[in-house]
């Protein structure tokens, strides 16, 4: 998890040229949980592990389904 975390901030960081999307359809309209401060609503470092399904949401699949980089999937595909 904390591996996922740092991989997180670290693309937050950089252009969307490898956006995350849904494990299951491929749609870019995923979300991920975040912590907020309780007393400034600031957004905190700490994030999700977008491959854990409680913590990610696809907008498409309107459900959890794990989020991965489309590179990431691609690669699966391949395999599979
Ligand atoms: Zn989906």
């Amino acid at each position: 998890m904390w591996r996922n975390q740092q991989s997180v901030r670290a693309r937050r960081s950089t252009p969307a040229s490898d956006p995350w999307v849904c494990q299951r359809c491929g749609s870019q309209a995923v979300e991920v949980v975040s912590w907020v401060e309780a007393n400034s609503d600031s957004t905190t470092e700490c994030y999700g592990s977008f491959g854990e399904l409680d913590t990610t949401w696809c907008g498409e699949c309107n459900d959890h389904t794990g989020i991965e980089l489309r590179s990431e999937r691609r690669v699966r595909l391949a395999r599979a």
